[in-house]
């Protein structure tokens, strides 16, 4: 279904691994919904020969190409020339590129110089889409009856340009009638395994829409595609589908797109009009770094304490010094001691804690690495904690950790079993 679309970065930066390639993600989901299908994407170093030569071959296996970066005015910046090679087409003096560039000069008080001459040239035959918010142009041009788009590098200037220019143009330029509709469904709680078993009737290959799974940091992403001639049936579609998947996986879905497990655990206790304290040990503050992303949260949180030490544990949150010397600072009694302290050193309705051992090192007899304890303590309910025993690298151990804090805090306020 849909136009063949190739996505090239142009970058030494983005082949050394310094720099992610953030804009390749970003096209294409961007591309989707005007019914272009991202069916390969190539990085390009900064070297004019190697430029021409990925244009070439992009544009020989797709209708629409979009390059982005190298437009700049240093000489590392090689795209317009890459391009002109690959086309075919002399680079001239380009009245609409330099008033782009002198109008943006003009607004930081400044004047067109010598080091900015580069950008006012571009290969015969393309179409310079202004840039307000850069000095580098994007360029639009044809090859027989493809279309080559080249965008600037700079992610916040790609963006711009791509929401601005290029897409308005590309949806009134349609490959076909065809619509393709995304959603994505975020559930924790489950392994991918588990997930992908109850999933399977859904994720035939051929199946429209079509189904997929994906973790990271523990939370499991449920996409659904759904293709049809209009974007009407394209969106029925999605949402049966949708609703399959939702009764599939009842209340561990928290959210959908760009919620995130941090977002949903804020809005459940926000709603609910509930009070939050954390104590933290093993996570050192990263679920209050998570819950402190979400705006508006400051309505719930009232405390995050993060003690490390056994003696900022009895002091800060009155964890009693029997406890720590009978049970350890990684029990569970430690933990539900310190979610009790919390809560009650915050007035706060409810309140979690987590201790453990994030690795590498600190294991002891029956004390493994990725031992963690997670305690809820609430006004209403009875104190909950519960032993993991977490895999993967220290980073790893803590996010999760911080991770299952957020589900029980928003299973807590929604009043759903911990
Ligand atoms: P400028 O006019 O600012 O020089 P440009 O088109 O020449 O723009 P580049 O010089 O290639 O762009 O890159 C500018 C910045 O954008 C660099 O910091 C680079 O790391 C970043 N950048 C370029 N391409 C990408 C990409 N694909 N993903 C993420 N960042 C990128
Ligand atoms: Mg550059």
């Amino acid at each position: 279904v849909g136009g063949r679309a190739w996505l090239l970065s142009i970058g030494d930066e983005l082949l050394a691994g310094t720099v992610l390639d953030t804009n390749l993600p970003h096209v294409a989901r961007e591309l989707l919904p005007l019914g272009w299908r991202v069916v390969g994407a190539s990085t390009a170093c900064d070297d004019e020969e190697e430029i021409a030569r990925a244009v070439r071959e992009a544009l020989a296996r797709a209708d629409l190409v979009i390059a982005t970066g190298g437009l700049g005015p240093t000489r590392d910046d090689l795209t317009r020339e890459g391009i002109a090679r690959a086309l075919g087409a002399p680079l001239e003096e380009s009245a609409a590129a330099r008033a782009s560039i002198e109008g943006w000069l003009a607004r930081q008080g400044r004047a067109l110089g010598p080091e900015n001459a580069p950008q006012t040239l571009a290969p015969r035959g393309a179409e310079v889409l202004p840039n307000p918010v850069g000095t580098a142009p994007a360029l639009w041009l044809r090859s027989g009856e493809r279309t080559l788009v080249a965008l600037p590098g700079v992610p916040r200037e790609m963006e711009y340009l791509l929401r601005e220019a290029l897409l308005p143009r590309l949806a009134r330029e349609r490959p076909s009638g065809a619509s393709v509709l995304r959603r994505r469904i975020h559930l924790f709680g489950l392994t991918e395994a588990a997930a992908g078993a109850r999933l399977a009737p859904l994720m035939a290959r051929d199946r429209n829409p079509r189904v997929g799974i994906t973790v990271k940091d523990a939370v499991l992403t449920v996409s659904i595609e759904a293709v049809a001639a209009g974007a009407a049936d394209a969106g029925a579609l999605l949402a049966g589908t949708e609703a399959e998947v939702r009764v599939l996986f009842g209340d561990r879905v928290f959210g959908e797109d760009g919620t995130t497990l941090a977002a949903a655990a804020a809005r459940a206790l926000l709603g609910r009009g509930l009070s939050v304290a954390l104590a933290e040990s093993a996570t050192g503050g990263l679920v209050g770094h998570l819950l402190t992303e979400v705006p508006g949260v400051s309505g719930s949180l009232r405390l995050d304490v993060v003690a490390y030490a056994d003696e900022m544990k009895r002091d800060l949150l009155a964890v009693p010094e029997a406890t720590l010397r009978e049970h350890g600072a990684v029990s569970a009694e430690t933990a539900q001691a310190m979610a009790a302290g919390a809560r009650r050193a915050a007035r706060a309705d409810l309140a979690a804690s987590t201790t453990g051992i994030a690795g590498p090192g600190g294991a002891t007899p029956g004390k493994p690495v990725g031992l963690v304890f997670v305690a809820v303590d609430s006004a209403a309910g009875v104190p909950h904690v519960e032993r993991h025993v977490l895999a993967g690298s220290r980073s790893e151990v803590k996010t999760r950790a911080a991770m299952i804090v957020l589900d029980r805090l928003r299973r807590a306020a929604l009043g759903l079993p911990l």
